[in-house]
């Protein structure tokens, strides 16, 4: 089932993306977190991008 949703990286609303742990995360920035490697700076932006979607999901 596709739907249209905000991706949690980079806002963008895409029907082209997948539940993550229940966040939502557009192709693109799916595809950029499996090619950045963890030691990467981009890759803890990753994380916490998703760490506060998660927060925001459980508080609201
Ligand atoms: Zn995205």
């Amino acid at each position: 089932m596709k739907s249209t949703d905000c991706c949690s990286i980079c806002s963008k609303q895409t029907d082209d993306g997948i539940y993550l742990l229940r966040i939502y995360i557009c192709s693109s920035c799916e595809k950029e977190m499996i090619h950045t490697s963890t030691d990467d700076p981009k890759y803890k932006f990753y994380i916490e991008q998703m760490n506060k979607a998660h927060r925001a999901m459980i508080y609201s």
